[in-house]
């Protein structure tokens, strides 16, 4: 079988973790911790970095940092993992459903559309004309590591009032041309390292920002609220969303092969890229030219009148070769919980949504397993 994205342990992984198991540092606690944030703080530029649990619990706190209260709104793509949805709910408030651009990322035209003609400015903020409600956050995805456009989003929310939370769970490694990494633009951003992310700790995510305040609240808010740590004295309602030391010392080996990591997956990339465009119906998805991107997802786009089999039907045909392959997600603005709730001139999403299917793209896919991808591409069968 060739799966869609494993995670590959093979540099200092072993040593670290057996540091944590030798010394009994293995909760949440440790050197390991402290060094993840600090080299990826190095890593991203942002001043700040904070370990979490997940990626969804970093996502959870920093829309809580941001602001973001029950009966608020928060803008979001209908293209995203539901993860970054679920945590507008986790705080009590609504999402609002926006349009992807052809990166698969939140439409920058009809976002600002959205914010300029339905919503009105008062008090220092945005309000829904048609809910009265707050918009508290724009929450941008950088879907499949390709960079959204932010350039015009980013003043138009700072005059707004409303506050920039970057879901870049999918996007480490991705830079903008000047040199900013994604996740480090907004006030805050977040990264994960699930087993399917371009690095993993099993589980794990981080908090980025370049403001203090936020950052040592972020730190307070993950690690139970302590305001006495030795009387047990809590003033607010924390978390329990620390990192354990065993995961960060996974983290910190992984970190240490990004660069490798970005290297193959570029390289697997336009080796993908020479062999489906040639397929007449198939392409590579492109990837935004405003950004390096750490292609970390590889899309490829189907016409089913010109290759002859839909999406549905690619699929069942490589997944008899033993290939695994992903649709986008489900659009959220149709998934069960989110069906009644606001969205906006939805237009691309469901046609890329038909025609897009995702191929293997783990670090460690061989150039023979690429090459049964790419054959059975052209034989369809
Ligand atoms: C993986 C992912 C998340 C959630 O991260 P976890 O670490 O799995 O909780 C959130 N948003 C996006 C876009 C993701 O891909």
């Amino acid at each position: 079988m060739i799966p869609l994205s494993v995670p590959v342990l093979r540099g200092n992984e072993w040593t670290y973790v057996k540091e944590c198991l030798d010394t009994g540092w293995v909760s949440s606690a440790g050197k390991f911790v402290d060094r993840f944030e600090t080299e990826m703080a190095r890593y991203t530029g942002a001043k700040f970095a904070i370990a979490c649990a997940s990626g969804t619990a970093a996502l959870h706190v920093a829309l809580q940092l941001a602001g973001v209260r029950a009966g608020d709104e928060v803008l979001t793509p209908t293209v995203t993992f539901i993860a970054s949805v679920n945590v507008v709910r986790y705080l009590g408030a609504e999402p609002v459903f926006l349009d992807c651009d052809d990166f698969y990322n939140l439409d920058p035209d009809s976002t600002a559309q959205f914010i300029r003609e339905q919503t009105v400015f008062r008090d220092g903020a945005s309000f829904n004309k048609q809910t009265g409600r707050r918009i508290a956050a724009l929450l941008p995805v950088h879907v499949f590591g390709n960079a959204a456009c932010l350039d015009g989003l980013l003043p138009l929310c700072r005059e707004r009032g409303i506050k920039m939370v970057e879901d870049a769970a999918e996007s480490l490694g991705t830079r903008y041309r000047d040199g900013r990494h994604t996740g480090t633009l907004g006030e805050i951003g977040c990264l994960s390292f699930n087993g399917n992310k371009i690095i993993t700790t099993g589980g794990g995510g981080m908090i980025l920002t370049d403001d203090d305040v936020l950052a040592t609240r972020a730190k307070y808010l993950t690690t139970q609220a302590k305001d006495d740590e030795v009387r047990f004295v809590h003033h607010y309602v924390g978390y329990n969303y620390r990192l354990t030391n065993v995961a960060a010392a996974l983290g910190v080996a992984q970190l240490e092969q990004l660069p490798e990591y970005l290297r193959i997956k570029k390289q697997n990339y336009q080796r993908y890229q020479a062999r489906v465009d040639a397929v007449p119906g198939l392409r590579l998805a492109e990837t935004p030219p405003y950004a390096g991107n750490n292609h970390w997802m590889y899309a490829m786009r189907i016409d089913a009148a010109a290759y002859g089999l839909d999406r549905e039907a690619t699929m069942a045909m490589l997944a008899r070769q033993g290939i695994q392959t992903r649709p986008l997600w489900h659009l959220n603005h149709l998934q069960r919980p989110y069906q009644t709730c606001q969205h906006f001139r939805i237009e691309r999403a469901p046609r890329l949504w038909e025609t897009t299917l995702n191929l293997p793209c783990s670090v460690n896919l061989t150039a023979d397993e690429l090459e049964r991808v790419a054959g059975t591409l052209e034989r369809r069968a």
